[in-house]
């Protein structure tokens, strides 16, 4: 689905891999010691190559990793983009541990390194919803409303946000939310 903002912004939903979607930079759903795992973070390094982890092991040697929350760039290296974004989203515990704030802080940043490196297109997994158990509907939530708000502001220079579910059910959540 598309959703054209008044001020000709895109936010776009999709089912696929995000491996294969082309956008400027493509968002990862990392883990703070940024050292590769399984799901989305298993597929990006197999379709990226090496350069990504080495990348990623020079950020680690000189900040230790990224804190939940947060964000840290590489480039892309196979993929069809110009940039990796490694955002690292919460673990779901309960709902009282900051876990709203933190997967908000999350887009937030991914979407601010976005227009400093004057990224106009960016793709989304749904971070946290899956090793990381935020319950979708919430998770949903939060991403679709971080992203309108970025794309709302008038001097921001993205101008399309993509979320790329990886089922049809999760695609399902994501586009009532809009
Ligand atoms: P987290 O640890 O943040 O929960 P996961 O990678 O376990 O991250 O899951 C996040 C979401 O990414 C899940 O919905 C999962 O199904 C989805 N996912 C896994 N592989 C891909 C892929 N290649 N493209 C897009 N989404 C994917």
């Amino acid at each position: 689905m598309e959703h054209k903002l008044q001020n000709g912004k895109l936010l776009r939903m999709l089912v696929g891999d995000i491996t294969k979607v082309p956008t400027d930079g493509i968002v990862n759903a990392a883990n703070s010691a940024l050292a590769g795992g399984g799901g989305v973070d298993g597929a990006i390094h197999r379709a990226g190559g090496p350069s990504i982890m080495q990348e990623l092991d020079q950020i680690r040697a000189n900040a230790g990793g990224c804190p939940t929350g947060s964000a840290v760039v590489t480039g892309a290296g196979h993929l069809p983009a110009q940039l990796v974004f490694h955002a690292v989203g919460p673990v779901y515990r309960d709902g009282k541990h900051q876990e709203h704030e933190l997967l908000a802080l999350c887009y937030r940043k991914c979407l601010e390194l976005a227009e400093q490196h004057a990224v106009k297109t960016i793709s989304f997994p749904s971070i946290s919803t899956g090793a990381y158990r935020y319950p979708i509907r919430d998770a949903a939530q939060i991403a679709v409303c971080e992203a309108l708000r970025h794309l709302e502001q008038p001097d921001a220079k993205v101008q399309e946000v993509v979320f790329v579910l990886f089922s049809e059910s999760d695609y399902e959540v994501y586009s009532k939310v809009v």
